[in-house]
């Protein structure tokens, strides 16, 4: 009997000794508002971007990863808790998230992992799970951000910074990394840029990058919006209409040192008054078509910088030689429109802003090179870090673990539908509320305030530019996807709509950013 005892004793020490072993370090890296149509990694990119693709190359691709709420705040709130808004209860930027509630990073640590959070976060409330953490106030500024610093040992403190935010962010990821840490303990970091979100102020190296080329425009620039509900006219976030001076670079941003004024001004003011000796002979085709060559120049430029920092990074975890036993994931909080549909921001059902890139590394169980065209999503990143570190999933989170899929199996019963809820209305860009079902197929999209649907056939009409809800053709495959809408919210335990109440007004004007001189655009 004794014997017996030691063996089980000796097999569960081992057993235990191999998990401690096989954890692997988390490095997650999250971009804001970064689109396919800017990693070359998808193809057909607008950009080369050759540190963020060596994470595909040595390892995954994913072709449809959906987000559930295309927003800043709620997809980090969805990505801490493996929830949807509706449960996780930050349905909407302006949210103060539960850091009380269960996430995947105090998980992590109960099972013996440091974690930290450098860059943005977004969420309004301190972080909480968190060996450290230092992270932009609110949104933060391009240059010379506040931050906050604390962690579970140490109160949080507010320090300012000069320079250029996606370096700072790198430098403390990598100070952390190399200096900071218990070497000894596995680790978890959340690598988190404020780029390239709007409004895309690049960074001193590359303030003249691009200067002489011409971006292609997408097939969509001059979309006129028929064919569809109501709300894609009814927007507000078309370059055409929205942009404002400072979005155009047309002013300088308010908070830059002398120097940085400097070097931002020798970049901009002579493009400037280019662009405004000739504006008024401009048709306006024309100044939609130079507006759309400032926007997208100034957006690529940012996530160079971004693309410079990961390399750095990934090539610390080379030197460190901790790439074998590190998962490197990398995303962004959703996609984006680089000006289809005419349109800058994210926030709609549609593929560009549903969609967000995802891509995976981890050497020895995602064979490299690899692509998944599974239907996966932010809500299964929680579950993925929980199985890659051996704890277990609690069963209230709703995504699936992906570690199946890295390991190139095909996981029986995996999801074929996704169910999207989009709450911020009123709000900024005047989106009206939807949730909806894709299929990857087909998606079924109903903006309830409205009662207003749309129906796309994605493999005949993958541009989204043709409802065919009221086509009699489709009426058999209109009533099976509204049947999945209703199982996947009660699946999701979704119920009434209850977040009603605006958190702000919605504004009528666009106003520049506080700091900023605010000037009339010389022609809108
Ligand atoms: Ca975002």
């Amino acid at each position: 009997m004794r014997i017996c005892y030691t063996i089980f004793a000796a097999l569960l020490l081992s057993s235990f000794l191999n998990a401690a072993e096989e954890q692997p370090n988390i490095v997650f890296i999250f971009m804001d508002d970064h689109c396919e149509q800017a990693l070359s990694a998808y193809g057909d990119a607008k950009m080369t971007t050759p540190n963020l693709d060596r994470i595909a190359n040595d390892g995954m691709l994913f072709t449809r990863c959906y987000v559930t709420n295309g927003i800043c705040g709620p997809s980090r709130a969805v990505i801490q808790t493996g929830k949807y808004s509706h449960l996780n209860g930050f349905v909407r930027n302006g949210n103060t998230f539960d850091g009380s509630q269960q996430t995947f990073p105090k998980i992590l640590r109960k099972n013996g992992y440091q974690t930290a959070v450098v860059g943005k976060w977004h969420l309004k409330s301190t972080p909480q799970g968190f060996d450290y953490f230092d992270v932009l106030v609110g949104q933060g500024p391009y240059y010379n951000p506040p931050m906050l610093f604390g962690g579970i040992e140490s109160e949080a403190t507010q320090r300012d910074h000069t320079g250029y935010t996606t370096d700072i962010i790198k430098d403390k990821a990598l100070d952390w990394l190399k200096s900071s840490r218990d070497k000894e303990k596995p680790f978890m970091l959340m690598f988190q840029h404020k780029a390239p979100h709007r409004n895309w102020q690049p960074g001193p190296k590359y303030l003249n990058w691009l200067d002489d080329e011409t971006i292609p425009e997408p097939a969509t620039l001059f979309d006129d919006y028929s064919g569809r509900a109501s709300p894609a006219a009814n927007q507000t976030m078309t370059i055409k209409e929205h942009m404002t001076p400072s979005d155009l670079k047309l002013v300088a941003p308010g908070n830059l040192n002398p120097y940085q004024l400097k070097a931002w001004d020798a970049a901009y003011s002579k493009k400037n008054a280019d662009y405004l000796a000739k504006v008024d002979s401009m048709t306006e085709k024309e100044v939609i078509q130079w507006k759309y060559q400032r926007y997208v120049k100034d957006y690529l430029r940012c996530v160079r910088s971004v693309d410079d920092a990961v390399g750095e990074v990934l090539d610390y975890l080379d030197e460190e030689g901790l790439t074998e036993n590190t998962l490197v994931v990398y995303s962004s909080d959703q996609g984006w429109y680089l000006g289809e549909h005419g349109w800058f921001d994210k926030r709609w059902m549609y593929e560009e802003s549903l969609k967000t890139p995802l891509l995976a590394k981890w050497p020895g169980v995602i064979e490299p090179g690899g692509k998944s065209d599974a239907i996966v999503s932010n809500l299964d990143f929680a579950e993925t870090f929980l199985d890659a570190a051996g704890a277990d999933v609690p069963a209230d989170m709703q995504g699936e673990s992906l570690v199946p899929i890295f390991k190139g199996e095909e996981p029986k019963d995996w999801r074929t539908s996704f169910y999207y809820h989009y709450y911020e209305f009123p709000g900024a860009h005047s989106v009206a509320r939807h949730y909806g079902v894709t299929t990857g197929k087909h998606k079924l999209i109903h903006y309830y305030q409205l009662d207003e649907w749309e129906l796309f056939d994605l493999e005949k009409d993958p541009d989204e530019l043709k409802s065919v809800y009221d086509d009699a053709d489709y009426a058999e495959k209109r009533s099976e996807l509204k049947k999945e809408l209703d199982r996947l919210r009660e699946q999701y335990q979704v119920g009434e709509d209850t977040f009603v109440a605006p958190v702000r007004k919605p504004k009528n004007k666009q106003k520049g950013k506080s700091g900023e001189k605010k000037v009339k655009p010389p022609k809108a």
